[in-house]
């Protein structure tokens, strides 16, 4: 495929606003590309160039790419930042620039997809003190070559930002399409191998090599990630729950093979070198191949330090011996996706765990599974008196799902701002809380007069609710549809994630992330929050942006 091909299918799929209709015109394209264009058009529609595991990186900042342009379109620099300032978009900057180009490339020859690609390889893998030169060099030579058009999208790719609206999610399901195979199978390969240029060459080949994905070792996954709840909404929900405490340090992904040793950042960059005796006491642990999640903690006396001190530590490129005598680390091993060349993750997570306990000799994060709230409510008040920040709780028969924060997995800790607020209204429950009151409506104070300021939903039990409902139900001074008034009499003090404006209560603000936190029986409604007070800690969240 010709670069100038690739361009104009950009410039088509810029045109759309229709999620169907662009994922048509990529599903179009995919079945004519050879297996070499395939994986390189993928991700280049997403604006991305390597493999999302991949720790290749361009590294092309915009004063490069304006110097190469000006170079090729005989103009100053100056020029060129003033004709991006002017466009509002380097794209389209690069494009009326290159109309004008005096420096033809000698060899006037046309860019290909893949030979754009290995030029970018080649940027993005020289190194030492020639590199900026190197890089230049490449970059004026792909910008020689390249018409108006093509140099619009070459410039954004250089900066890794197409800009055209693609997204995972429409990709994947153009590779479903023109391949005709299942999404889902297409998804599930997207998280196990981490490359969706070559989920769709899987897909070419079909559903059964689209099943057969495995992980590979020094290619990280994604993490599987975490939503906030309560111990007592998962119990209600799954029944028994495994509760592990949320360790307040940096994950980490451990790769082993024989006795060559690795370990990635949440990002998913390397940090091998920064973390030697992180990997020695892993790599110890363990006779076998295996891929671990955990997280590393900071100690100090055996107790745990803030997460500072193991950022230190993870950024570090020089000095690390010296480091390591500063800060000691330990790593908490609370999964594993991979072992002997097996791949685990749609294993159920007590199987994992099982294996996990049988392949690691220490590191292995403690977890109690049950159903019993005031014991699980116990552990969570023990990992916060033991420093740590609350609780993971995990659904026992799920899969590791890479990348997804799903509700397989919930983060307990205490909320970050609480306010106390009267109940002056509520709604009805829907479902088996059809016969209770579901939400509240929440007002803070304005000298003594009650203006709503949210509705709180979320972090209930069943039986808190039961009560709530027979303390308030004589309560009820006025009813329309769903809707009820109080007499206003409690108060509820709550966790919000943030304040924001808002045109929806007479209060002018909004909660962000309302979740009931307990009963304060022992205040009144004269003593709830004064809508100065909401303001100011809406400023008190500027300030602190
Ligand atoms: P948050 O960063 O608040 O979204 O919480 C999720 C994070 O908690 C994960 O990404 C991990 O870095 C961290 N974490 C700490 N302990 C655990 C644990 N036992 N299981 C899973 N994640 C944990």
């Amino acid at each position: 495929m010709d670069f100038t091909d690739f361009s104009c299918i950009c410039e088509q799929i810029e045109g759309i606003s229709g999620r169907l209709e662009m994922i048509d015109v990529i599903a179009s394209v995919l079945p004519g590309l050879s297996d070499d264009e395939l994986p390189v058009f993928v991700r280049f529609v997403m604006g991305r160039i390597f493999p999302d595991w991949s720790p290749l990186k361009l590294g092309i900042g915009p004063n490069l790419l304006y110097e190469a342009v000006g170079y090729v379109a005989g103009k100053k620099k100056e020029e060129v930042i003033a004709a991006v300032n002017e466009t509002g978009d380097v794209g389209l900057a690069v494009e009326r620039l290159l109309a004008t180009k005096t420096q033809m490339s000698f060899f006037a020859e046309s860019l290909t997809l893949t030979g754009v690609f290995s030029d970018f390889t080649r940027i993005a893998t020289t190194d030492g003190s020639r590199s900026q030169r190197e890089k230049m060099k490449i970059v004026r030579g792909l910008l020689g070559t390249a018409g108006p058009l093509d140099g619009r999208y070459l410039a954004r790719l250089l900066l890794e930002e197409l800009r055209i609206g693609v997204g995972e999610g429409n990709v994947r399901d153009a590779v479903a399409k023109a391949f005709s195979v299942d999404q889902t199978l297409v998804a599930h390969a997207y998280q196990a191998i981490n490359d969706l240029g070559r989920v769709a060459l899987l897909a070419r080949q079909g559903e059964t090599a689209l099943r057969d994905v495995r992980i590979e070792p020094f290619h990280p996954v994604k993490m599987m990630l975490a939503q906030q709840g309560t111990i007592t909404e998962m119990v209600g929900d799954h029944g028994a729950v495994a509760v592990e405490y949320k360790y307040d340090g940096t994950r980490f992904q451990f790769h082993k093979v024989g006795d060559d040793c690795r370990m990635y950042s949440r990002k998913l960059e390397e940090v091998t070198g920064a973390v030697p005796d992180v990997i020695e006491m892993l790599c110890a642990a363990t006779g076998h191949d295996v891929i671990l999640d955990g997280e590393v903690i900071a100690v100090k006396d055996g107790k745990p330090r803030p997460f500072q001190f193991v950022l230190r530590r993870f950024r570090r490129k020089h000095a690390v011996e010296e480091a390591i005598g500063r800060v000691e680390l330990v790593p908490n091993v609370f999964d594993i996706m991979y072992l002997d060349g097996e791949t685990l993750i749609d294993r159920p997570f007590t199987e994992r765990r099982a294996i996990l306990e049988t392949v690691l000799s220490g590191y292995v994060a403690p977890q109690w599974v049950g159903d019993d709230i005031p014991a699980l409510e116990k552990i969570y008040q023990e990992a916060l008196d033991a420093g740590h920040e609350g609780v993971m709780v995990k659904v026992p028969g799920a899969a590791y799902t890479p990348g997804v924060r799903g509700r397989n997995w919930i983060k307990v800790k205490p909320a970050v701002d609480t306010i106390d607020l009267a109940v002056v209204g509520a709604e009805w429950g829907e479902g088996r809380r059809a016969h209770i009151f579901g939400s509240f409506l929440l007002a803070c104070q304005d000298e003594g007069v009650l203006l709503p300021v949210g509705k709180v939903a979320t972090g209930f039990s069943d039986d808190q609710l039961a009560a709530f409902y027979a303390a308030l139900k004589d309560l009820v001074i006025a009813e329309k549809g769903k809707e009820v008034v109080f007499e206003p009499e409690i108060v509820f003090e709550v966790g919000y994630a943030e304040v924001q404006k808002s045109t929806n209560y007479t209060s002018g603000y909004a909660l962000r992330f309302p979740r009931f936190v307990r009963l304060r029986e022992d205040k009144g409604v004269a003593e709830v929050e004064t809508v100065e007070g909401i303001a100011a800690r809406y400023e008190r969240q500027l300030k602190s942006l």
